[in-house]
């Protein structure tokens, strides 16, 4: 298979000169097996020059793709309304994301380009779109992928998936803080705990059984894919922003005994310069006590082939 990176920044696209090394899109990643099913892991506005490189398949209407949306905040589907291929007939587009409890996924991505926020309806989009709502340990099939879900530690919840085909797998774990100082839910949190505050039990212990889960989703995986918004410094500012250091990424490999570790949704201010230094710092986390973890940065346009084809 190969994993093509689109757009690697979280919360919202940062062109210029600082960011054009690492890229300034928002979250997208494109696997595709070998067999040619391909499938999409979130419509940051990377999403925009994939549907433009689908070419002549997407303009003559035979294209296919597998969208998994891990939530949907803005950074992970605001470039659904320019993915050109939705505006052709023949294309087919499928959507998969949780369920949530009030709302169907076709009326979140439908408000999206409602009036007044944007010129062209959902329901003028030409390709046929078909929509499916997960469980948080939902595991299907796409063609010839094999996926499986786990809950992430997210504001209103977000999803991780690991997708296996051609004799390797890869794991997409954004967005998540770690599962230690506070638990996200689908409610706002009003209060979040201070500080070094110890968690009621109920709390630790389901915190505990999500970490579990993400560490077995990983579990001897080829490549994952992991939120490193955070440095240690922007955590304890802000620890109850929903996002990871690249420590916590490091960890969860280590113990699920992966082999590479790609760190993603850069924070928009970070600079290429400052990526440079995290990478660095991080491979050498990673190395410690002799760890065979290899560690990459993500950037718009690094492709990774991994088992066959
Ligand atoms: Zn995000
Ligand atoms: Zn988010």
């Amino acid at each position: 298979m190969r994993v093509r990176f689109w757009g690697v920044r979280g919360s919202l696209p940062v062109p210029g000169q600082k960011t054009e090394r690492y890229g300034g899109n928002t979250s997208c990643v494109e696997v595709r097996s070998a067999a040619g099913t391909r499938v999409v892991v979130d419509a940051g506005t990377g999403i925009r020059k994939l549907g433009k490189e689908l070419g002549t398949d997407a303009d003559a209407g035979r294209t296919d793709v597998h969208l998994l949306i891990s939530h949907t905040h803005w950074d992970h589907i605001q470039g659904l309304p320019y993915f050109s291929p939705l505006y052709q007939r023949g294309n087919k587009l499928s959507v998969y994301a949780r369920k949530r409890d009030d709302l169907h996924l076709h009326a979140v991505f439908a408000s999206q380009t409602d009036d007044p926020y944007f010129p062209v309806p959902f329901a003028e989009a030409q390709a046929e779109i078909a929509f499916r709502e997960l469980t948080d340990s939902a595991k299907f099939e796409i063609a010839d992928v094999k996926v499986a879900c786990a809950r992430l530690n997210h504001p209103y919840i977000a999803t991780a998936y690991r997708l296996t085909v051609d004799g390797a797998s890869v794991v997409y774990v954004s967005d998540t803080a770690p599962f230690t100082d506070i638990l996200f839910e689908d409610e706002f949190v009003e209060r979040p705990p201070s500080p070094g505050a110890e968690l009621p039990a109920r709390d630790r212990q389901k915190l505990a059984r999500m970490r579990d889960g993400v560490v077995r989703l990983c579990a001897g995986a080829d490549l994952v894919i992991y939120d490193t918004m955070f440095t240690s410094e922007d955590y304890q500012r802000i620890p109850h922003y929903g996002h990871s250091r690249p420590s916590d990424a490091v960890d969860i490999c280590r113990e699920a005994d992966a082999r590479r570790l790609v760190l993603f949704h850069h924070a928009p201010e970070r600079t290429d310069t400052e990526i440079d230094g995290i990478l660095a710092e991080t491979r050498t986390l990673a190395a410690r006590d002799g760890g065979a973890l290899e560690v990459m940065a993500a950037y718009e346009g690094l492709d990774v082939e991994l088992g066959r084809g």
